[in-house]
């Protein structure tokens, strides 16, 4: 006897099984494009054939970087581009992190790998001691690869979470398919100011599962001023569409931990909503109004801002002055909210945040 049947017999009104599962469903807000029952990362899936072709990319772009936006054109097997960083990379920090979104950091924590140097020069990053001054220990592809596996075998993190891989995508593929040999598991997180070239994509492809991509800021004069990189804005753009193209919207297995598919990030900076607001629409009209959006508010600056500056007009070497003192205060909850509302008014609904129905965001 089944649970309609008794319920009839002791005279309670029951709805039929297909309408409680749809009433479920429909309480609950899962979306079953996004989730997922199982998930086999894409690297596993690289035939030996496209894994060698990836390898010999890999060595040539080595040979002559012109993978950043910043087209060096250097032989890093012997010299350094902009980045300073040559044939093998830098890590400041190789450890579980439990910084990052729900989502990505789960309960055991995301695999994370920070990589010294970066492309951009943003004058308020947090982390400037890692990305502007190159601190940490030099590591071969395959040394890098080893510390994959210890982060799977002994951190049982939920992924591998390379954090800063924008000037040494070379080095990271060369790891992956070191990695894969020794039984790597787990997914491969990019996480990117999105300042790539479509060239580092390709190489990419096939090796990347989530791709935690970074859109700072909208206008070409802020780009400039901020990031020292006035060609950020299209190079972001172009970048997030590959990688839209590459893995699609963010997707869960029913743990709640994403797998597969692209997180934008954008964080509120002040005085600077307006292009927040244009970021949003942005992603909801060109890239997809499925997208899974972190509007983050802890802009807390470091590196150049609310420093004291050199000397003052006179020339005496006494100031008070602080450079770019207009960032250097914290974000309003006003020009949060302005973000926020952008994003949802522009179709946007797949926040990090707890969504307001009272279901998942999933
Ligand atoms: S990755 Fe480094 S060396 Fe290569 S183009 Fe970019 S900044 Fe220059």
């Amino acid at each position: 006897m089944n649970i309609s049947s008794i319920a009839r017999r002791i005279g309670i009104r029951t709805r039929s099984p297909a309408t409680l599962a749809s009433q479920c469903r429909r309480r609950l807000h899962l979306a079953p494009p996004f989730l997922i029952d199982d998930y086999i990362p894409r690297y596993q899936t690289l035939s030996s054939r496209d894994e060698a072709k990836k390898r010999s990319l890999a060595y040539a772009h080595l040979r002559k970087c012109n993978l950043c936006p910043r087209q060096c054109g250097v032989n890093r097997f012997e010299t350094t581009g902009m980045c300073l960083i040559g044939d093998k990379v830098k890590v400041n920090v190789i450890a579980p992190h439990f910084g990052e979104e729900p989502c990505i950091q789960g309960h055991n924590g995301s695999g994370a790998v920070f990589m010294s140097g970066c492309n951009l020069r943003c004058i308020f990053c947090q982390n400037f001691d890692i990305s502007h001054q190159r601190n940490g220990m030099d590591l071969t592809s395959e040394e890098l690869g080893e510390w994959y596996m210890k982060l799977q075998e002994v951190g049982k993190v939920h992924n591998i979470n390379i954090v800063t891989p924008e000037h040494v995508v070379p080095q990271v593929a060369l790891s992956i398919l070191h990695a894969k040999q020794l039984g790597l598991r787990l997914p491969i997180v990019y996480n990117t100011s999105s300042f790539d070239s479509l060239e580092s994509l390709v190489l990419m492809d096939g090796l990347v599962d989530i791709y935690l991509a970074d859109f700072k800021v909208w206008d070409a004069k802020t780009a400039k001023r901020l990031l020292k990189a006035d060609d950020y804005v299209p190079t972001a753009k172009e970048s997030i569409k590959a990688m839209q193209a590459q893995v699609g919207d963010l997707r869960f297995t029913a743990d709640g931990i994403a797998k597969s598919g692209v997180l934008i990030r954008h964080l509120v900076m002040p005085g600077k909503e307006a292009e927040g607001v244009e970021i949003m629409k942005w992603l909801a009209s060109d890239v997809s109004s499925d997208c899974f959006v972190n509007i983050m508010e802890q802009y807390r600056p470091d590196a150049h801002v609310g420093k004291k500056k050199k000397r003052n007009k006179l020339g005496d070497g006494v100031t008070q002055e602080v450079r770019y003192a207009d960032l250097d205060r914290a974000v309003t909850d006003n020009e949060i909210s302005v973000v926020r509302h952008a994003a949802v008014s522009s179709g946007l609904w797949r926040f990090n945040e707890s969504p307001k129905h009272d279901g998942f965001s999933i």
